[in-house]
């Protein structure tokens, strides 16, 4: 499947038919309703035959995922799991439980599925999804994480990045072995130690989040991680103030920056909903999470 076809699909099944700014009730802040606005992007960059890469973005639920295991097989690894989650997770009151349980089921049926073929396929996955709450006063998001791909918060002028990566180079980083910037040089830079597809057993890393009002999120692979400095990033998120512009200058700097791997980029913005809500406040009995997990928590 060429890179359009498949995002045509992905589009197709988000039910999105126009343009990709699309809006969707997130949660509600102080008693004034939340809204995320997002922006996304894919693009297989300037070397790779094929874009590996597969993005989901609809009201509520933004995913990234990069596909592994040659040409035809990282293509239908990171697709297949986007669309399964897509399916799973679709229109339902989420739970985090729930979306943990979306992620192991995506990848029991990638296990499967590469089994099936005969050949190992992989895929990282890193999301965010909006979870109801009982309090109308306090939103909450699941940020979860299997691989190298990325979700960071950009809050009061600061970029945070909320997921850690599973790589060997973070490993070496974590043990004092190695600088962040020698990671960038380094020989295993690519070399992941978590994946969707390689086994049953899922560690999942994830976090609970209280999104405020301003917050922005960026959802991105490697392609754009790995190739535009922290700090370009941060200064394309404050100094574009219009999503669509952040989301264009963040796959600019990646293609300028020699655009080796396939780019995938998702700008979540928390405003203000426009026109006041004659919806019943979300309840959500189910989840019964109350705190947010010490980061680095896994599930
Ligand atoms: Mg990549």
């Amino acid at each position: 499947m060429s890179p359009g076809r498949r995002r045509g699909t992905l589009r197709d099944m988000a039910g999105i038919t126009g343009p990709s700014k699309t809006t969707g009730r997130a949660a509600r802040d102080g008693g004034a309703a939340l809204e995320l606005l997002w922006a996304e992007r894919t693009h297989r960059g300037l070397v790779r035959t094929s874009n590996q890469d597969a993005v989901l973005a609809r009201p509520g639920l933004f995913i990234v995922a990069d596909g592994m295991g040659g040409h035809e097989a990282g293509d239908l690894a990171s697709t297949f799991v986007v669309e399964r989650l897509g399916t799973l997770l679709d229109g339902r009151a989420a739970t985090r439980t729930m979306v943990l349980d979306a992620v192991r089921d995506a990848n029991a049926g990638l296990v499967a599925l590469g089994a099936s073929r005969g050949g190992s396929m992989g895929t990282t996955l890193c999301g965010l999804v909006a979870l109801p709450t009982a309090d109308p006063g306090r939103a909450k998001l699941v940020v979860f994480n299997v691989g190298d791909s990325r979700a960071y918060r950009l809050r009061d002028g600061s970029l945070v990045q909320l997921t850690r990566d599973h790589s060997v180079v973070q490993e070496l980083i974590d043990q004092g072995a190695i600088t962040e910037a020698e990671a960038e040089g380094h020989p295993e830079r690519h070399v992941i130690t978590r994946s969707l597809g390689a086994d049953e057993m899922l560690e999942i890393d994830w976090w609970l989040v209280e999104p405020r009002l301003g917050d922005r999120f960026l959802v991105a692979s490697d392609g754009l991680t790995r190739s535009v400095e922290r700090s370009r990033l941060e200064e394309a998120l404050i100094g574009e103030a219009d999503r669509e512009r952040a989301a264009d200058r963040l796959l600019e700097d990646a293609l300028e920056a020699g655009g080796r791997d396939n780019i995938s980029i998702i700008v979540v913005d928390v405003v203000l909903r426009a026109e006041p809500s004659q919806e019943a406040p979300i309840v959500d009995p189910l989840d019964d999470d109350t705190e947010p997990r010490p980061a680095g928590a896994s599930g």
